[in-house]
């Protein structure tokens, strides 16, 4: 299989024709959410980023093993080496099971996922239930000379991995200027240099993740988990790792060390990046007041937030963009976005009950063509969607009477339509979910009264008013009329 499909290779710093290591299988990991709180618009992007470039090599006929991890070990407060475990501090807070805390999270994350319509990817693995493998990674490394151990932690030398290879080939850091530019250790550590980072940290006696090691107690190092889940599901080398740009350093950097230290060679044919999301130019922190949950966004409880916006409204709002974009949310952005979804749907609803002519005054094969353009070359999804918006108009010329367009074409286009926005693009009526719902509630309700008239009539008092009662308790109000019910929900 060959393909057309150019990616951004962030290492070689230039798109790149994609050609999988062993076509039609596709190896792809993508770093996936720290579990000690909840989803936020951070998660949004990289999930849906990713979730597109699984769907889009899906449709292509490619036999994607999508690997998305869950970190609930190991991530430290200060992204490095230092501080509090994340997950560990939460379950401190709340005095819960740290394992507590990363399901409770991670449920968390599944659920707002599934509202953005993100599929889930082939293995989600965590990197607590890789503990063995991480410890023999660290064996590997330190076998081939790139670690040292010092009392009961192991740390990446990264000054003898930069005689033999290049450190920071990824971010572009040159070493030299990470020494000059890292403050001294005021001896409070055990490294040998402040840019070494920990592969296994020995745990202190308060620490509640712990694991026995040859080191004694304790546990991986953030980066470690990465290396090691990765080559476990998808071998030595694979082909694509994605995740957001803030992961390239240290997080990336650390993955490709680890890996080289261990291999002798790279284990990731290319890098891809999403870009970061702000808020009203700003970049999101807990600190500026501007940081958004996908439950505040979705339910409009964010102060910033004119309204709610519906999790698809979210999706299209992020697809809009190019991955490589700065993306920056506000009101009015996402006001425009809940419009220019609400046409695409609408254009769906249209070509469904077209009306056919005797010839076809558009090019219909045109849409799906480049579309794929737009989106062989490095995922061009802004692109895909002026194309989409172009021929919502033409869809709305043919239903005005302008255009006309043949069965054939008709049938064509809905299926071409509905292949490039609901499979490739993942957007979907989310609305109707819900009305669907609603509907089927109120079918349901309806059947319950009518057999509490049956029983009425019948003078079995017990089930009537054991129906409205049971229905009173889930907040159904029943109000009898002189031949029949009236009923609304509190
Ligand atoms: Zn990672």
């Amino acid at each position: 299989m060959t393909s057309s499909i150019q990616l951004y290779n962030t290492l070689s710093r230039k798109k790149e024709n994609f050609e999988p290591l062993n076509a039609p299988h596709v190896g792809m990991y993508v770093c996936g959410p720290t579990v000690y709180g909840d989803p936020h618009l951070g998660h949004a992007r990289p999930a849906v980023t990713f979730d597109l470039l699984f769907r889009y090599l899906t449709y292509c006929g490619y036999k994607v093993r999508y690997v998305r991890n869950i970190t609930d070990v190991g991530h430290l407060e200060n992204d490095a080496d230092a501080g509090e475990d994340k997950v560990a501090k939460k379950a401190r807070i709340e005095r819960q099971e740290p394992m507590e805390v990363a399901q409770r999270y991670a449920n968390r994350y599944h659920d707002a996922m599934r509202l953005l319509n993100v599929l889930p990817p082939s293995i989600e693995p965590c990197a607590s239930g890789h503990i063995i493998e991480q410890i023999a990674l660290v064996q590997e490394i330190l076998k081939s000379g790139f670690a040292y151990e010092v009392s009961g932690s192991v740390y990446f030398d990264v000054a003898a991995y930069s005689k033999k290879y290049t450190y920071g080939k990824l971010s572009g850091r040159v070493l030299d200027d990470l020494m000059a530019n890292t403050r001294n250790l005021d001896g409070q550590d055990d490294k040998r240099n402040p840019f070494d980072f920990a592969l296994w940290k020995k745990a202190s006696p308060e620490h509640i993740m712990r694991w026995a090691s040859p080191w004694g107690d304790g546990f991986p190092g953030w980066h470690l988990e990465c290396s090691a889940m990765s080559t476990k599901y998808l071998g030595e080398t694979f082909d694509i790792h994605g995740g957001g740009l803030d992961l390239i350093f240290p997080h990336h950097e650390c993955e490709i060390a680890q890996s080289v230290a261990a291999c002798g060679h790279d284990a990731v044919r290319m890098w891809v990046h999403n870009n970061m999301i702000t808020i009203n130019g700003q970049k999101m922190g807990k600190s500026l007041g501007n940081f958004i949950t996908l439950e505040e966004l979705f339910g409009g409880s964010h102060r910033l937030l004119a309204q709610p916006y519906s999790p698809m409204t979210i999706r299209f709002f992020i697809l809009q963009a190019h991955y490589r974009s700065t993306l920056d949310f506000s009101n009015e952005a996402l006001q425009a976005a809940e419009k220019g979804l609400q046409r695409l749907l609408a254009a769906q609803k249209t070509l469904a009950h077209l009306k056919p002519s005797s010839k076809s005054t558009l090019d219909v094969p045109r849409f799906m063509a480049s579309c794929r353009a737009a989106l062989n070359d490095d995922l061009n999804t802004a692109l895909a969607l002026a194309t989409i918006a172009e021929w919502i108009k033409n869809i709305n010329s043919v239903k005005a009477g302008a255009e006309t367009l043949t069965a054939a074409d008709a049938a064509l286009l809905s299926k071409d339509f509905t292949t490039v926005t609901t499979d490739i693009l993942g957007i979907k009526d989310d609305s109707q979910a819900d009305a669907e719902k609603k509907d089927l509630a109120t079918d349901l309700i309806n059947i319950l009264l009518n057999l509490r008239l049956q029983a009425k009539a019948a003078k079995d008092f017990s089930t009537s008013d054991k129906i409205r009662n049971e229905l009173a308790a889930l907040g159904v109000t029943v109000k009898d009329t002189k031949e029949s019910f009236e009923w609304s929900i509190a």
